[in-house]
């Protein structure tokens, strides 16, 4: 008889990876444990539980069941040996840069980035005293050029919000380890489904669970999954591998091994930012999970017919989806997004800022709204919106020309998604619109 334990396919951890039937109840959907404490069985087990001794619940501002089962379900699916879930993705980020970085450090951080991480990081590095690098990364030897012997980290998109840019994964983790740097990579475009990082080289994963993973605009929510796999007593970081002072001069690495970086995220960074997720929004994210790859194989779908449809239509000048086959990443696309290069891109009209306007106003199945990775097709026109206060020299310094429009492509009839487009792209050429 086999009794080696049968390895899951990704479909079948999306549905149960982190749950089990609740002990008590039996209930099969995971129980939103909506608690802020949790009673100890006796003094000897709660002083265990204080000293990291033993692992078990003590405050839901630390660990609650409900965010576990959606940390160790999004564990599996990145492959990574566990995760800690925040309040958003930008919480997780925090606390990861928190935990690892001292005053004094750089990273490298690719400039093609989601415009919040990219606010986030300029204040942090005040706040920090830390310096950033900012590294192109199309080009080949932008990370290279950009680490130094203080470099703590690189950080990237797998596909960068909006331009669609995809990281060459190994090549970037190859630079970070030849500087006994971890590379860390947000893969919230992506999602485990179309690209799993830790499995080419990163080491960290973070995510916005805001967009894909709950998949329907519901929640935001984020999280930091680890490989398990990088040595933080390698002598470049103290906050993980040197005495902790909150805990008696513990040793996060040492002591926890593989769960050293886990460990040090959530009994000290969580546990004094607070930036806690809540059990019902982790309830949300694991429903959400179920059909990750049913809902991903889909909005890839739309997203390249509606990325090749625009192509062809008058007023349209360049779409960059980086799965098309005049795409600069086409060939990334291939080695690390088999699967499809998700449904989050953007396209220029030539009617410009103007032209954008009434796009926008035209659209009635769209939603004009500041998401991605929702079940419904969402349009943003950044010259109008996000960028509105730029000129136009300005604008086309961060990559936004007036006439830009970003999609997050939904789960909707292609037909319909056209038909409405189609609506839209008159109103810019300036042509009344008829329903
Ligand atoms: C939205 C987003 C974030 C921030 O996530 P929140 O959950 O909104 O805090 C970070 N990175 C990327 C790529 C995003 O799209």
């Amino acid at each position: 008889m086999d009794e080696t334990p049968r390895e899951f396919g990704f479909r079948t951890r999306a549905v149960h990876a982190g749950q089990r039937p609740d002990p008590y109840t039996g209930a099969s959907a995971t129980p939103i444990y909506q608690t802020a404490g949790f009673v100890f069985e006796d003094t000897e087990s709660a002083a265990a539980y204080f000293n990291l001794q033993e692992y078990g619940n003590i405050y839901s501002r630390i660990m609650n069941p409900t965010v576990a089962a959606f940390e160790e379900r999004l564990a599996s699916l990145e492959a990574g040996v566990g995760a800690v879930a925040f309040a958003s993705g930008l919480a997780a980020q925090a606390a990861l840069f928190f935990a690892l970085l001292e005053p004094g450090d750089r990273i490298a951080v690719a400039k093609a980035l989601y415009g919040g991480s990219t606010a986030q990081l300029n204040h942090l590095a005040r706040k920090l005293q830390i310096t950033l690098d900012w590294v192109d990364m199309d080009d080949p030897d932008g990370w290279r050029r950009s680490v130094t012997a203080e470099t703590k980290a690189l950080f990237a998109e797998t596909v960068a919000n909006p331009g669609g840019n995809v990281l060459d994964i190994e090549l970037a983790a190859s630079v970070a380890h030849e500087v006994g740097a971890p590379l860390v990579v947000d893969n919230t475009f992506a999602t485990p489904y179309l690209c799993r990082p830790l499995e080419f080289g990163a080491d960290v994963v973070v995510h916005s669970a805001t967009k894909f993973l709950v998949g329907n605009g519901t929640t935001i929510a984020g999280a930091v999954v680890d490989s398990g796999t990088f040595d933080w007593s390698n002598g470049r970081f103290p906050s993980i591998a040197e005495p902790s002072t909150a805990y008696h001069g513990l040793k996060f690495h040492e002591t926890f091994g593989v769960y050293g970086l886990l460990m040090k995220l959530r009994s000290e960074t969580l546990r004094d930012f607070g930036a806690v997720l809540a059990p019902f929004n982790a309830f949300l994210l694991l429903l959400g999970m179920e059909s990750l790859a049913v809902r991903m194989d889909r909005h890839v779908a739309n997203a390249l017919a509606v990325a090749e449809w625009l192509g062809v239509q008058p007023g349209v000048g360049a779409v960059r989806h980086p799965a098309l086959p005049d795409s600069p990443y086409r060939s990334l696309v291939e080695r690390y997004l088999p699967r499809g290069a998700g449904s989050v891109f953007s396209f220029d009209l030539e009617s410009g800022r103007e032209g954008g306007r009434r796009f926008i106003e035209a659209l009635s199945l769209w939603s004009h709204l500041a998401n991605v990775g929702d079940t419904k097709s969402l349009v943003i026109h950044p010259a109008s919106t996000t960028h509105r206060q730029l000129a136009d020299d300005e604008l086309a310094a961060s990559g936004v020309a007036p006439g830009t429009v970003r999609l997050s492509v939904g789960l909707e009839d292609v037909d319909d998604l056209l038909w409405d487009l189609e609506r839209g792209l008159r109103a810019a050429r300036g042509s009344a619109v008829t329903a």
